[in-house]
């Protein structure tokens, strides 16, 4: 046996529940700590520290990104009043994904994780699309009013030193509603660096679209900013030999289906709620296999799994069967994150070690034909025979012992 890669400066490493938190462990034994002498800061996101600690393990976790760089997350419940009877908690505590997001201020990229006998819905598709999802404003921090009558209505906006503008709606000619939606240039401007950097870092090109041709001031605002930012990124993209395209969004999608994929695609956010959904199910129909990774302006990274805790099967474990869950994403989150934790400390083992994990897994649903229940469902042509999660980690450890030899 090789002796150990050993690592720098630490992931922060944010713990999870029910079978994510299972798997997460058996991850850790069986596919990292062999060959690394894994070194990270451990926040126990498990929703009962979560609540003895009234939510600060959260908060901590997510600035100790801020000072590391770089974190890997389980999937967490978010209460509810079931989980709240169920835990006995203090109170429905907030998505922890939320407040990670809001503190991080981070642009969230989703991908297929792409396997060839698994065909996506989409014929042409070839190569990941990624979305990046601007999670902030728009419709979801909107103002909505109903009206009964016909009659008008005016924005007032007023400024913090006394300045005043005002704007009118056409008539109204009976019942109805409005809506009111706005955003910020801050944070349209962090959406932009991070997706243009995002792009750099996976030598990807990058798709921006809007409606400016309708929405005259408020889409042509983002493509004003992102035209602006671009500039800060030109030379690297130059240098990269990739490029940045502006769309109409109607225009994007049918280029989108009719694309081999390959690229990055920056989404409002209402786009980005949508088309992260479409996407990932026309690509490969189960979010365990997606990655889901958090990019900030300033550089902060954070990889996840896109799915939740698996919840179902972990009752059936409790109960002692033995559960065939797809630990697919979240072995891909801890890749990422110690991908970018080997790029920015310079060790290039540790980056040559993640790619390896992936390759390793990826031989063992396209060649060695070893599956959990959710993949054997869509694998084409199909496969018969199911493993449970850890005869299915055991058989991508064996793969990747040969690749390290
Ligand atoms: P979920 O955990 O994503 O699971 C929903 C269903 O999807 C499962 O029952 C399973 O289907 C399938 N599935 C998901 N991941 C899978 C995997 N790795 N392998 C195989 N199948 C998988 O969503 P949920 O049941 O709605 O939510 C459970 C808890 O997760 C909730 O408390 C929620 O708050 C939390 N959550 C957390 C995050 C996060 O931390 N990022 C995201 C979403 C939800 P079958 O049962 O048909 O096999
Ligand atoms: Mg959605």
């Amino acid at each position: 046996m090789k002796e150990k890669i050993e690592m720098v400066k630490p992931i922060i490493e944010m713990d999870g529940d029910e079978m994510t938190r299972v798997m997460w462990a058996w991850v850790k034994e069986k596919l990292l700590m062999p060959y690394i002498n894994l070194k990270t800061e451990y926040y126990d996101l498990h929703v009962l520290n979560r609540d003895k600690t009234n939510d600060e393990v959260t908060v901590k976790s997510a600035e100790a990104v801020k000072k590391w760089g770089v974190g890997v997350k389980c999937a967490t419940i978010t209460p509810n009043a079931e989980r709240v009877k169920e835990y006995n908690l203090k109170k429905e505590w907030s998505s922890p994904n939320a407040t990670i997001r809001k503190i991080l201020d981070g642009t969230v990229f989703r991908a297929p994780i792409t396997i060839s006998n698994i065909q996506p819905a989409v014929r042409f598709w070839k190569k990941p699309i990624i979305v990046a999802r601007h999670a902030f404003g728009d419709i979801y921090d909107g103002v909505g009013l109903r009206f009964d009558e016909p009659g008008t209505a005016e924005v007032i906006y007023k400024s913090n030193t006394g300045k005043e503008k005002r704007i009118s709606y056409p008539k109204f000619n009976g019942p109805g509603m409005l809506q009111g939606i706005y955003n910020i240039d801050q944070s349209i401007k962090g959406f932009a660096r991070a997706t243009f950097r995002y792009a750099i870092m996976n030598k990807l090109d990058l798709w921006f679209a809007t409606k400016d041709t309708i929405s005259k001031v408020y889409d042509a605002r983002f493509k004003e900013i992102f035209n602006e930012i671009y500039e800060e990124f030109k030379e690297e993209f130059r240098k990269a030999n990739i490029n940045y395209y502006y769309y109409l969004i109607d225009d994007a999608v049918a280029r989108v289906v009719r694309s081999e994929g390959g690229f990055v695609w920056a989404c409002k956010n209402y786009d980005g709620d949508v088309f992260s959904d479409f996407v990932s199910t026309a690509y490969v129909g189960t979010l365990a296999l997606m990655t889901s990774e958090l990019l900030s302006p300033e550089g902060y990274y954070l990889s996840e799994a896109a799915h939740g805790t698996v919840q179902k099967h972990y009752y059936k474990y409790m109960k002692g069967e033995k559960v065939s869950s797809n630990p697919t994403a979240l072995i891909f989150a801890w890749t990422r994150a110690l991908k970018r934790r080997g790029e920015i400390d310079n060790l290039h083992e540790l980056v040559v070690f993640s790619e390896n994990l992936e390759k390793a897994l990826i031989k063992t649903i396209e060649n060695d034909r070893i599956v959990t229940q959710d993949v054997a469902k869509i694998a084409e042509p199909p496969i018969k025979s199911i493993v449970n999660t850890e005869e299915f980690i055991d058989a991508i450890k064996h793969n990747l012992d040969q690749m390290m030899q």
